[in-house]
C-alpha cells in the first residue's frame, strides 16, 4: 500500500480528514475522526502507562501550550531552531532543502548550498530552477494578551525542564528519574507532506530522563537488554555507504551511555510489541556534523514507509545545557545535591521523543494487509462489534445490554446493524475491529452469541459475554 492508498483508506473509514476539508483543507494540518482519535487515543494510552504508570522512575506532567517567551531565548529555540528553505523563483515553491537534498542522494551531505549550487535540482511543481534562500524559524508566533509576544511550543520538552526544580522539590523524587509529558507542539513546516509524517501540529511524547553523569553507565536494566540485537545505520556506515546491520545492544557502547540504549531499546521494543516487524524498524546514529552542539549522541529509530526509512522516534543525549541555560537565564538554581557522594551538580539528560502522528502513520502502514487492519488487540479503535442479525426491539434490545456491560469494563464496542449482514464483517475487519459477536434467534432464547475473531475464519458460540472478556484479557 502507497501514501495515497492509505490516506484514501485513512479518510473512507473515518480515520483521519485533511482540516477544514469543505474549505478546501489547511496544509500540515489533519482532524482526527472517531475512529482514527480511538487509535490515537489508545497509542498515547499505551505510551503512557508503559512509560509512567509501570516505571517507578518516571513521573507525568502536563505544561502548557504557551509560556513566557524567555523560555524559548534560554532553550535556543528563538534563535537556533530554523529550517534550510530552498524557493522556486518561477512558482514560488518552497522546500525543505534538508529533507530534498535526502530523497535525492543517499550519501551524507555536509554543505547544503553548496549541493544546491552544483546539483542545481529542479522545482518538482514547474521544472524550474531551485534556490538556496537561507533559514527560517519554526515557531508560530502568537500574541498573549494585546502586547506580549511569544510563541506555540515547538516541543514538549522545555515545559519539562523549566518544571525540573518543582517536580523534585514537591515530589521528592531521587535520580536518576524521569519526567514524561505528551501535548501538541507546533511548528510552521516549510513543506509540510507525506500526510501525517510531517505536520505544523501534531502531538508528542518525551521524557526527560536526569542522571548524574557519572551514573549515566549504571543502569541497573542494561544486564536484560545487552545481548539483544538491533538493526542499526552507524555513522561509520553512512559515511562508507554500507548497509545497516544486526549487533548487539552492548556493542553500542561506545557510541552510547547503557541508560541511553536503555531508553532506545524501550522504545524499540514498544513498537514491536505493538506489532511492527523488527525488518522494519532500525535505528540510526546521527552524523557528528547533524548534531546540536550540546548533544552528545542521538540515535533515530526508524520505520521503513513506502517512502523510504524515516525517522519516527529520536532519542538524544541532551547533557546539562537545557537545565544550564535555564539556570543562567532564569538565575534559579537547577543543580541537585548527592548526599552521598557528598556532590552538587547539574543532572545530564537522555531524551527520548515520540512522534504520535508519525507512530500512527507506522502502525497503520504496517497493519493494513489484504484489506484489512491486522491491528494489535490493545490499538484496535474498537475491541467489539456488536452484530444483531435482524434490527428490531428484541435483537436490539440484547444488543443494547452487551453494549453496557462490555463498555461498562472499558472496552470499546459498536452496535452496527447497518446494511446486509455479510457486508457488516467485511466492514468490520477494514476498521480492525477485534472481534464481533453475532446476535441471532437462540440469542433471545438463552443469551449466548457467536463469536467471530477478525484474524481467524472461525466461529464459536459463546455462553455469555464472560467469554468475551476472557478473550480481551489475554
Ligand atoms: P525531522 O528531522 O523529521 O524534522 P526532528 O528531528 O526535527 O524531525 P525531533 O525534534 O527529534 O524531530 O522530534 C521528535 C519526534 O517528534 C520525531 O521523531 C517525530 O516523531 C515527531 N515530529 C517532529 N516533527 C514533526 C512534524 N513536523 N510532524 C509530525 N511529527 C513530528
Amino acid at each position: 500500500m502507497n501514501l495515497e492508498e492509505l490516506y484514501s483508506y485513512a479518510k473512507k473509514y473515518g480515520f483521519v480528514f485533511p482540516s477544514a476539508e469543505i474549505y478546501g483543507g489547511f496544509s500540515g494540518f489533519y482532524d482526527f475522526g472517531p475512529l482514527g482519535a480511538e487509535l490515537k487515543r489508545n497509542i498515547e494510552s499505551l505510551l503512557w502507562k508503559r512509560f509512567v504508570t509501570q516505571k517507578n522512575f518516571v513521573v507525568g506532567i502536563d505544561g502548557s501550550i504557551i509560556t513566557n517567551p524567555q523560555v524559548w531565548n534560554a532553550s535556543g529555540h528563538t534563535q537556533n531552531f530554523t529550517d534550510p528553505v530552498l524557493v522556486c523563483n518561477k512558482c514560488n515553491s518552497r522546500f525543505k532543502a534538508d529533507s530534498f537534498v535526502e530523497d535525492l542522494t543517499s550519501e551524507p551531505v555536509e554543505d547544503l548550498a553548496s549541493f544546491i549550487e552544483e546539483k542545481k535540482p529542479k522545482c518538482p511543481n514547474c521544472g524550474d530552477e531551485l534556490k538556496f534562500l537561507g533559514r527560517t524559524n519554526l515557531m508560530f508566533e502568537t500574541v498573549a494578551g494585546t502586547k506580549d509576544k511569544t510563541y506555540l511550543r515547538p516541543e514538549t520538552a522545555q515545559l519539562i525542564f523549566i518544571n525540573f526544580k518543582q517536580v523534585m522539590n514537591s515530589f521528592k523524587i531521587d535520580l536518576p528519574f524521569g519526567i514524561a509529558q505528551l501535548g501538541k507542539s507546533f511548528r510552521n513546516e516549510i513543506s509540510p507532506r507525506d500526510f501525517l509524517f510531517r505536520l505544523r501540529e501534531f502531538n508528542q511524547f518525551e521524557i526527560e530522563f536526569f542522571v548524574d553523569p557519572e551514573e549515566a553507565n549504571n543502569c541497573p536494566f542494561f544486564d536484560k537488554i545487552k545481548d539483544n540485537k538491533i538493526l542499526i545505520l552507524s555513522e561509520e556506515d553512512q559515511k562508507n555507504k554500507q548497509k545497516a546491520r544486526k549487533v548487539k545492544i552492548k556493542d553500542l557502547l561506545g557510541k552510547a551511555t547503557q541508560w541511553h540504549l536503555y531508553w532506545l531499546w524501550e522504545f524499540y521494543q514498544f513498537f514491536v510489541d505493538l506489532g511492527i516487524k523488527p525488518e522494519n524498524l532500525r535505528l540510526r546514529e546521527h552524523l557528528k556534523e547533524e548534531l546540536a552542539h550540546y548533544a552528545k549522541a542521538c540515535f533515530d529509530i526508524e520505520y521503513k514507509f513506502p517512502f523510504g526509512w524515516k525517522e519516527i522516534h529520536g532519542c538524544a543525549y541532551r547533557s546539562d545545557f537545557d537545565l544550564k541555560q535555564h539556570q543562567t537565564f532564569s538565575k534559579t538554581k537547577m543543580e541537585v545535591f548527592d548526599q552521598k557522594k557528598n556532590k552538587r551538580y547539574i543532572p545530564h539528560v537522555i531524551e527520548p521523543s515520540q512522534g504520535i502522528e508519525r507512530a500512527f502513520l507506522a502502525i497503520m502502514f504496517e497493519a493494513i494487509k489484504d484489506d484489512k487492519l491486522m491491528i494489535s488487540k490493545q490499538l484496535a479503535p474498537i475491541k467489539v462489534g456488536i452484530l444483531p442479525v435482524f434490527n428490531k426491539d428484541d435483537f436490539v434490545g440484547k444488543a443494547n445490554e452487551l453494549f453496557e456491560e462490555i463498555t461498562n469494563k472499558g472496552y470499546s464496542a459498536m452496535i452496527d446493524t447497518r446494511g446486509p449482514f455479510v457486508k457488516r464483517y467485511d466492514y468490520h475487519n477494514k476498521i480492525g475491529t477485534f472481534l464481533t459477536i453475532t446476535l441471532d434467534y437462540q440469542t433471545l432464547e438463552d443469551g449466548s452469541f457467536v463469536i467471530k475473531f477478525r484474524d481467524e475464519d472461525k466461529l464459536v458460540r459463546a455462553k455469555d459475554v464472560n467469554e468475551v472478556f476472557k478473550l480481551l484479557e489475554n
